[in-house]
Formats: C-alpha cells, structure tokens, sequence
C-alpha cells in the first residue's frame, strides 16, 4: 500500500477464487465448472464471428443477446440486463442498489464475494448465521434496512431454497431490492424469474459460467423489473460501454438456443451428482442434499482438509475452505462420470488407509 491509494484500493479485501492449475491430466472438481464443453454450435458461432466481425466494436446495448434470453425466460428484453459474468453483474447490482449507510443481509456461510463488494463499495452488512442443517432462516431476512442477498442453491452448502420462502422475503423488503443469485438453478428445480413479473423488487442473477459450460467466455445476466435493469443500463454506461465482447455475445446467444444440447447435459450432471452422492453415504459421509452441480460433504472420521490434501497430492482437487463452521466439510465439483469414479476410487483408499 502507498500514501498513492485511493480510499477504495485501501479498503478493498479482494476475493480469492478457487485455484486454477495449469497441469496435464489433473482432475479438476474445485471451481464448479461444467465437464463437457459447450455446444457446438457455439464453438461454430464464435469462430464465425472471429473470421468476420472482431475489427468492429460489440453492441453495447447488446440487444441480440437480450432479446434471446428475454424469449428464453418469456420476458422483455427491458427486463435483461447482460454483464461480463455474473461477478460483473453483481458489482454493478451492489453500485446500483445498495448504499453506504443501510446494512445489507446476507447468509453468513454464503458466495464469498458479497463481503468483498460490500467493503470496496462501503456497504454495511450484517450476516444472518444458517440454521444447524445449513438451512437458511427465511424470517431472519424480513424487514432489511439496505437490501438482501442470497445465492439460490446456496453456495458452497448446495442447498435449495423454495419459491414460497424467496417470495416472503420478497414480500416482507417492499422498500428494498431482494437479489437472488441463481447461479446454480438449472441443477436445481424451478427458478425465481417468474415472480420478477409478479415483484418490482426482485432481482434474478444467472451466469453461463455453470450449466452452458461458459465459465471462459464470462456472461451473466439479469431479470427483473425495467426500471431496475435501466438502472443496471445506467451503471455499465459509467462504467465501461462495452464490458462483453463479440465473441461472448456470439456464444451465449448461441448457447441458449441449442436447448437440447443444454437439457442433456445438465440432465447428465444430475445423474453424475445423485450417484456420487450415495456413493459418498455409503463410504461414511454426510452430503448435503445438493440442487447444485457439486456436493457439499462431510465424513465421520476422516478430517476434511487431510482429505482435500491427500486428494491434492494424486492431483485431484477438491474445494476446502477451513472456516468455522464449515471447517470440516469440503465442496466437490461434479465432474464426468468417469472423473467421478477416479475421485470414489482415491477416496476410497484414503479413508480405508
Ligand atoms: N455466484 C455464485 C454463487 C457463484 O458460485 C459464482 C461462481 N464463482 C458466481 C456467482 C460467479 O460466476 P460467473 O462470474 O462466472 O458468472
């Protein structure tokens, strides 16, 4: 740090995400990315966007790529806002929502870079503790003096909040915006989007980091109410003008148009989870009911960080965080199926060691 710093560079904590190696052959279950790769169809769209179109800048109104999730969720493209990931599009809904002075809520084993945007943007907030089962407690966040913010399936727990329980704390933050991060929901069973019809103060966010196999291209997007997405409009526009590039509008675009290919895969990723899961109970490990694409679990006598180190040495990695109080579970990213049987196997011998 120098006396140079801005009040904003010295308060930031930033985040640290999962490790990314660079390592042939090693077996990657740490940062929920999908195994398979994404349509192809989208490989063919950005290619042609490559040969054709990179001298020109992208749209930065991105209306294309709009108006195709808009048909997709059965909305207007006014309710769509679109950012460079999700993490984009949460730091904007933090600048455009949230101010210094109210306190925020958010569940206190929950997505680390809410803490992260609430410090740089000088947000205060108050973290509302899960229950003994990792379950939210819904009328903890009734009645917010800034605004609520939440993952749904919650992350690392994987844990799946029903729409009745979202529409209360809706209901009971009239004067304040309810952000849901649904950046796992196409693992899980029914997304909140159609109550942002129904609720000026809802915000849906979604990535295709996850389910479209697009960690790499960085999109995710908004649903909610016109004036809230205009709002978001206003953010990106004093920010930068063209956060998504070409080849990204190209992609996603694309990407939600090849539905089939998406329902296989997610369908598989599901399969994969719900067999690993047993496996994982009948090798003495508590996995939490997961609607995500990755497990979060605990074993009866096998510590949760010798077991993410020993996976680590035969170059298997596994997302141990080490804080209380979830120091002794870790998150398994779903993989392909053999990947997973490669992981049952290391495991197997450790714990049987
Ligand atoms: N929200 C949650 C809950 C996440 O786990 C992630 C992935 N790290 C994100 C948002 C951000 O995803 P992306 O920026 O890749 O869209």
């Amino acid at each position: 740090m120098t006396k140079f710093w801005s009040e904003m560079a010295k308060r930031a904590e930033p985040y640290v995400p999962g490790e990314q190696i660079n390592k042939e052959n090693i077996i990657k279950l740490n940062t929920n990315e999908n195994p398979y790769p994404p349509s192809p169809h989208v490989i063919t769209a950005i290619t042609n966007e490559v040969g054709n179109n990179l001298r020109l800048y992208p749209s930065p109104t991105m209306e294309g790529l709009r108006t195709t999730i808009a048909a997709y969720y059965n909305v207007t493209k006014e309710n769509v806002f679109v950012g460079n990931g999700s993490d984009e599009v949460l730091a904007f809904s933090f600048m455009g929502f949230f101010d210094p002075g109210k306190t925020i809520l958010f569940p206190d084993i929950t997505y680390s870079f809410y803490p992260v945007y609430a410090q740089v943007f000088d947000i205060a907030y108050k973290t509302i503790p899960l229950q003994a089962d990792f379950t939210m407690d819904v009328e903890a966040f009734f009645n917010s003096e800034g605004g609520v913010i939440f993952p749904n399936p919650n992350a690392p727990t994987s844990l799946y909040l029903g729409l009745d329980d979202i529409e209360a704390i809706v209901e009971h933050n009239e004067d304040n915006i309810v952000v849901v991060d649904e950046a796992y929901i196409d693992f899980a069973t029914e997304s909140a989007v159609s109550l942002t019809k129904k609720y000026d103060n809802l915000l849906v966010i979604q990535t295709m980091s996850k389910s479209r196999a697009l960690a790499g291209l960085r999109i995710g997007f908004v649903i909610g109410n016109e004036e809230l997405i205009a709002a978001l409009i206003r953010m990106k526009d004093s920010f930068n003008s063209y956060p998504v590039d070409r080849l990204a509008l190209a992609g996603a675009t694309t990407a939600i148009q090849d539905d089939d290919y998406f329902q296989w895969t997610t369908q598989k990723i599901i399969t994969t989870r719900e067999r690993t899961r047993q496996t994982l109970t009948s090798l003495g490990f508590h996995v939490l009911p997961s609607a995500a694409n990755f497990v979060f679990a605990t074993h009866e006598t096998m510590p949760a960080k010798a077991l993410y180190e020993q996976l680590r040495e035969r170059d298997i990695l596994i997302r141990y965080f080490g804080t209380e109080p979830i120091e002794n579970y870790v998150r398994i990213s779903i993989g392909t199926d053999e990947e997973m049987d490669m992981f049952i196997e290391a495991v197997t011998e450790i714990i049987e060691r």
